[in-house]
């Protein structure tokens, strides 16, 4: 799978700039959601197991926080760079605007492929990433949470930075300073779950509108980390098949289903890859996009159904478990397919849905019971949905354009009210 791209913030923009013309945003408005508000790049050097220094690059992009304090993932990956930090920080904004959340935007992470460091080393890369931070984060300003290639242990591993850098005192009013812990250290029930599970539930509000019967249904996935695996999981529980994965290591298919409980258990004892799964074969990516199945769930990077690969597409429903997997020629290519597509913004909002719940029972020091949290996301996501499909219709236009229009309106609807200091 490719992964080289034009500007994905050029992409936001486009995007952004069509939902604003046909709510005919307030100009003033329009020009500061234009802009990102912090763009933090620092260096830092980290020894390494065999004694040698070497410098890395991590980012933090906050958005906007006028509906309350930036939040959003940390990505380590090879193709992190201040242009995407940029765009995945503004579509957080847009997400947790529309989910109804008291927060803004903000993404960030490190250049880096993990693959080639030891697990002493990722802590200490995580570490000194979060010290060079400093107080551009903190529980009530900034609140980084899990994305690709990063997951409990390196939240786990921040807040025991963050927290160490406190003073005596205020150490137990901090938890909060990240979500998607692990559960000892302050995490709740169903995050690790969350982001899956919302995507299944905006696929079902989907198919009850659509007419699609879920228990007939059949799909592919492709990115089988944390969103992928449990987007199967929950798709296996409405009763449909997988036919075919794709993952960093390859592509696997079978025409009579693949168990996505089983893989997610193969993949555990296979260093997180899903090549070699029994009763499978390979094909290739070509193949895999040209899968016949109904539904398709990116879940794994941005920029993969474009103007070359979305002819090839083969479903009836594109569900973005991805930040960013289609670009804007490619949302008009499926339009004109007729193929439906539940934006980013929207599909895969369970997970910061999610991490809002941990956030809150950290403040108030509650666990909450894994139903209770599954439920109160459930809850937020079909009204997120509802929202966005009575708009859609109200406009005559895509979900995407009305998921911003929703976001948008309630950034905009802030500004007024408050209005620009001085
Ligand atoms: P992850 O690291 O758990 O999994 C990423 C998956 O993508 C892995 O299976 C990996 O093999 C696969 N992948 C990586 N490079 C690939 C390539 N070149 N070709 C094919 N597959 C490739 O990450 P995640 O947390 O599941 O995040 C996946 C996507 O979902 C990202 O776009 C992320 O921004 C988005 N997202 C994540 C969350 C969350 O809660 N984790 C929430 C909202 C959105």
């Amino acid at each position: 799978m490719k992964t080289a791209h034009k500007s994905l913030y050029e992409d936001v923009q486009v995007q952004f700039n069509k939902a604003a013309d046909l709510m005919k945003l307030n100009s003033g408005i329009r020009n500061i959601l234009s802009e990102t508000a912090n763009e933090i790049v620092v260096h830092f050097p980290v020894k390494m197991d065999d004694g040698k220094i070497e410098m890395f690059t991590g980012y933090r992009v906050q958005h906007n926080n006028i509906l309350g304090p930036y939040k959003g993932g940390l990505r380590y990956h090879p193709s992190v760079d201040l242009d995407d930090a940029k765009a995945l920080a503004t579509w957080m904004t847009w997400k947790t605007a529309l989910a109804g959340l008291p927060y803004g935007g903000a993404k960030g992470g490190i250049h880096i492929d993990p693959a080639k460091y030891s697990q002493n080393e990722l802590e200490r890369i995580t570490r000194r990433f979060t010290y060079a931070l400093g107080n551009n984060i903190g529980p009530e300003y900034d609140i980084p949470a899990p994305d690709v290639n990063t997951g409990p242990q390196t939240m786990a591993w921040i807040l025991d930075t963050y927290l160490t850098t406190r003073s005596q005192g205020e150490r137990n009013n901090c938890l909060h300073v990240v979500t998607g812990k692990p559960l000892n250290c302050g995490g709740t029930l169903g995050r690790d779950r969350a982001t899956g599970f919302g995507v299944v539930t905006n696929i079902n509000e989907w198919a009850k509108s659509n007419k699609l019967d879920l228990t007939k249904a059949t799909f592919i996935v492709q990115g089988f980390g944390n969103v992928g695996s449990w987007s199967a999981h929950f798709m296996k529980e409405k009763g449909s098949k997988l036919l075919a994965v794709e993952d960093v290591s390859g592509i696997i298919y079978s025409a009579s289903g693949i168990d996505p409980d089983d893989l997610i258990e193969f993949a555990k004892k296979n260093g997180g890859k899903i090549t070699g799964f029994p009763n499978t074969v390979a094909i290739t990516h070509k193949e895999f996009l040209s899968t016949k199945a109904d539904i398709f769930i990116p879940a794994a990077l941005s920029n993969q159904i474009t103007i070359e690969t979305a002819p090839l597409l083969n479903v009836k429903l594109v569900a973005e478990g991805a930040n960013g997997p289609t670009s804007p020629e490619a949302d008009t290519i499926l339009q004109q397919r007729d193929i439906g597509l539940i934006p980013d913004v929207l599909c895969n909002s369970g997970g910061v849905i999610g991490s809002y719940f941990e956030w809150l029972q950290n403040k108030r020091s509650e666990y909450w019971e894994l139903d209770e949290v599954i439920e109160k996301v459930r809850k937020k996501v079909v009204e997120a949905y509802t929202n966005v499909s009575k708009t859609a219709a109200s406009y005559k236009t895509d979900l995407r354009t009305a998921a911003y229009i929703v976001a948008i309106s309630r950034l905009e609807s802030a500004y007024k009210e408050r209005g620009i200091f001085p």
